[in-house]
């Protein structure tokens, strides 16, 4: 059962333990306005003032609504008449006008008797009906067998106003327990709203629309409980409950409308933006990738897939500015093919390429990994070695010379054999890329100049 339904079954059921509850109050007050009117009857005729005051009584039984307290103040005027008219009868005793006044008053009415005897019957429904206290049923029952069975009026009619008196309490006490009865429901309706509220806004998670939704109930609650306040009548004030449980039930399914479609927007929006993330990360990724692919081939010589000449400017900077901050050692080396144009002039140009392709490769191969090799321009190609010096370089580049020149290399069938010429130059004090670039040209042109096919190292 969904939560509000639940809610609803519960006030209804409280709503019917009412209207039971009304419906014997009536019950019970019909029998006791009753009763106040016969004993009124009963007194009547004694004086003016007095059947005034008994008037007064009968209009407020048959009033609606009952104002215990304006007949409390009946009963004070009420009183006060009777000890006036039973000092009359002492005097009237008393100067020997009459001395059985009570018993000639009876005769002279018998309808009197009759109230009276009537009263007493209806005691037996009071005592056995209402629920009394132990004493005032005792006290009723000595007031009933007086009204049943006394012939003496005085005696009557004091027992009549007693009765008036008892009739008083118990409609005040039955008031009394329909109030608090009404007080309790009306606990019970907000202590039902309140966990309602609780279990709402638990359920939902979102404390705006809840205290929207806590909002309407508690409205609807204050005008539902002010109409307990207020109502005399229990068969309104089902019907206003109803209505305004009605209104509740309606907010809770608004509110629950409203969660829901907001949500499914929600769902939809998470799931667009994360379409769209998708999307951009796919898109970046791509994007990286041909930034990295760009700068690959800015960098990189094309025919032998070397770093090129910006790749080694920015690679020698680099060096020597580290060079320069740590010192230690670094040396470079310009490799240059020997006579390389009477390979292409013989072989053709793209055997010229195949063997510039195939010597990079041995170069390469024959370097440390921390080493960097580069083509800077046709046939000529540079080598820096960090962290070793001139002799060692030496050793390394003529250690390439060698296997250079036994490669078997063939163009157009024939073998042809190629070597190459280095000059080498080591970094020191004062240097920047251009001079030692500059000093390792020269040793370069030393090698050549010396016969080629051999490496130099700088003595500038
Ligand atoms: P040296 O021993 O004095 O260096 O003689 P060399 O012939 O190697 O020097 P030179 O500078 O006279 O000739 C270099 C030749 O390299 C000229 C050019 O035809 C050739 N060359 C330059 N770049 C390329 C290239 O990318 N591919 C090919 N196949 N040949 C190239
Ligand atoms: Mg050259
Ligand atoms: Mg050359």
């Amino acid at each position: 059962m969904s939560p509000e339904l639940s809610w609803k079954d519960q006030y209804l059921r409280e709503l019917d333990a009412a209207e039971h509850r009304e419906q014997q109050w009536q019950q019970h007050r019909t029998l006791l306005e009753r009763m106040l009117v016969r004993t009124s009857l009963g007194l009547k005729g004694q004086s003016g003032e007095l059947d005034q005051l008994l008037d007064n009584v009968r209009d407020q039984v048959r009033s609606p609504s009952i104002d215990v307290e304006h007949w409390e103040l009946l009963q004070t005027k009420i009183d006060c008449q009777m000890v006036l008219l039973e000092q009359a009868e002492v005097a009237s005793q008393g100067s020997g006008a009459s001395p059985a006044a009570g018993s000639m008053d009876l005769g002279r009415d018998g309808d009197r008797l009759r109230i009276a005897r009537r009263v007493g019957q209806l005691v037996e429904q009071i005592v056995s009906e209402i629920p009394i206290s132990a004493d005032a049923e005792k006290k009723a029952r000595a007031l009933q067998q007086i009204l049943l069975y006394s012939e003496d009026w005085s005696v009557l009619r004091k027992c009549l106003r007693d009765v008036a008196e008892l009739v008083m309490m118990a409609i005040k006490q039955c008031r009394a327990q329909f109030d608090e009865f009404i007080q309790q429901l009306d606990d019970r309706l907000a202590v039902l709203r309140q966990s309602f509220v609780a279990h709402t806004s638990a359920q939902s998670g979102r404390l705006s629309a809840s205290e929207a939704l806590g909002q309407d109930l508690q409205g609807g609650l204050t005008r539902l409980s002010q109409h307990i306040q207020s109502s005399n009548n229990l068969y309104q004030l089902k019907h206003s409950v109803t209505g305004h449980l009605d209104d509740i039930a309606q907010s809770v399914v608004q509110f629950r409308k409203r969660e829901s479609d907001r949500e499914k927007a929600l769902a939809t929006q998470l799931e667009t933006l994360q379409q769209k993330i998708v999307t951009m990360e796919t898109e970046s990724e791509l994007m990286r990738e041909q930034v990295l692919k760009e700068r690959r081939r800015a960098n990189t010589d094309m025919l032998t897939q070397l770093p090129n000449r910006d790749s080694w400017n920015e690679r020698l900077q680099l060096e020597v500015e580290r060079w320069q901050r740590y010192k230690g050692e670094m040396t470079i080396a310009i490799v240059d093919v020997d006579f390389f144009k009477r390979i292409n002039d013989s072989y053709g140009h793209k055997a010229g390429d195949r063997v510039l392709q195939l010597l990079a490769r041995e170069l390469k191969k024959g370097l440390r990994s921390t080493d960097f090799i580069a083509r800077i321009g046709g046939e000529e190609f540079v080598v820096l070695l960090p962290e070793t010096t001139g002799t060692q370089a030496k050793q390394v580049i003529d250690g390439l010379r060698s296997s250079v020149e036994k490669m078997p290399f063939h163009c157009s069938n024939q073998p042809v054999t190629i070597t190459f010429s280095a000059g080498i130059a080591s970094i020191r004090s004062g240097d920047d890329e251009d001079t030692l670039f500059e000093r390792a040209d020269r040793t370069l042109y030393i090698a050549k100049n010396a016969g080629r096919n051999q490496v130099k190292i700088s003595t500038d």
